[in-house]
């Protein structure tokens, strides 16, 4: 693939001044963030901008780039087979621009920011619940292993804090990288103190000096009423601990619920298809129907046929996340016997014989005559 002019890639001009460069690339990788963007092939067009960025935010590279085009960059530096034409963009710190960016977003900027606060990781885990558990709503008594704030030196990884003395509590060490185009700062995160600008005279034991350690932990859980297949409940900060006192992440639990013997359930309205004998169909009845709340009685009309549906009103899924009420479908089933004694035989073709033949079957029949002429 052919590379794309790197002022075009951020829509600049060639004459364009570092603070338009500089107010492009914010636009631009505000929206292709991989966190954040909902476009297609984010990532790489997130690279793209990043490679141009770097490369014209800097004057020496830039002045080479005016001359040279991206033969400027190919087969001379360090990652040579990265695609990004040579030029090794892993030093370079986008951070102070992503605060801006993503204020209080959190974990971004790489290794240069591994002292701020960071969200705990979201944990989810699979419930599987009856038909009825799902319907009505239940308490379940889970277990969970997720990461923990160390009880014992209350998340700091230890006792008697000082500051770090290799980074003097700025928990990123700045070093001057030299390169074939000039040199530049690069920061990273201060191995004597993992970037918390902190260290202890006492590692905690407990924890093994990380703060931090996998408990199993139990919770009662509430599954509210209605719940369905695939829909996820969220216990916030049920998750994992946070870094550097950031928040604990989320828990999400999704449900899997199993079928029922009779109903079907669609959104909040349950179906039941519910037998009738061939007199009930035709004489029509009173019918008990089995719903979520009780029993009722059901006014079946004379001549009803299978697939014939009554709605009986509320008497679905009470969904307490929508405080919607479903209601309740009743699906006749018009069921022919297959064993009659010979008395009922005799009877049917006495029926039978009395010509029980209505339009619709009279319609038909003339179709059948008329076709055959
Ligand atoms: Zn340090
Ligand atoms: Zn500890």
């Amino acid at each position: 693939m052919e590379k794309r002019d790197y002022y075009e890639v951020l829509g600049v001009e060639k004459s364009a001044s570092q603070d338009e460069i500089k107010s492009a690339f914010r636009k631009l990788a505000k929206k292709y963030h991989p966190d954040v963007s909902k476009e297609e092939d984010a990532e790489s067009k997130f690279k793209e901008v990043q490679e141009a960025y770097a490369v014209l935010s800097d004057e020496e590279k830039r002045r080479q780039y005016d001359q040279f085009g991206h033969a400027a960059f190919q087969g001379g530096g360090a990652g040579g087979a990265s695609g990004f034409g040579g030029f090794d963009f892993s030093g370079f710190d986008y951070g102070d621009i992503f605060d801006n960016i993503f204020g209080g977003m959190g974990g971004f900027g790489g290794g240069s920011r591994a002292n701020r606060p960071t969200k705990g990781n979201d944990s989810l885990i699979r419930m599987k619940l009856s038909f009825e558990e799902a319907v009505y709503g239940t308490k379940r008594d889970i277990s969970i292993d997720i990461i923990d704030k160390c009880e014992e030196c209350h998340g700091k990884g230890g006792f008697d804090e000082s500051t770090c003395d290799k980074c003097h509590g700025s928990g990123t060490i700045t070093s001057e990288q030299r390169t074939i185009f000039g040199s530049f700062l690069s920061k990273s995160t201060c191995t004597n103190c993992n970037g918390t600008g902190k260290t202890y005279k006492n590692k905690c034991k407990h924890c093994n000096g990380s703060g931090r350690i996998k408990t199993k932990k139990t919770l009662e859980v509430k599954v509210p009423a209605g719940v369905d297949n695939g829909n996820r409940l969220r216990l916030s900060g049920k998750g994992s601990a946070g870094t550097n006192g950031g928040p604990n992440g989320d828990l999400y639990i999704e449900f899997t619920v199993s079928d029922h013997k009779f109903y079907v359930r669609d959104g909040d309205d349950i179906y039941l298809e519910t037998p009738i004998t061939i007199a009930e169909a035709i004489l029509g009845t009173k019918k008990e129907i089995p719903t979520l709340f009780g029993n009722v009685v059901l006014t079946i009309p004379e001549g009803s046929e299978s697939g014939d549906k009554h709605r009986i009103k509320g008497k679905g899924i009470q969904n307490d996340s929508t405080h919607r009420k479903g209601d309740m479908y009743i699906v006749l089933k018009v069921v022919t016997p297959k064993k009659i004694s010979k008395e009922q035989k005799k009877l049917i073709e006495a029926l039978r014989d009395t010509g029980l033949i209505d339009s619709e079957i009279k319609s038909f029949n003339q179709f059948v005559t008329d076709n055959d002429k």
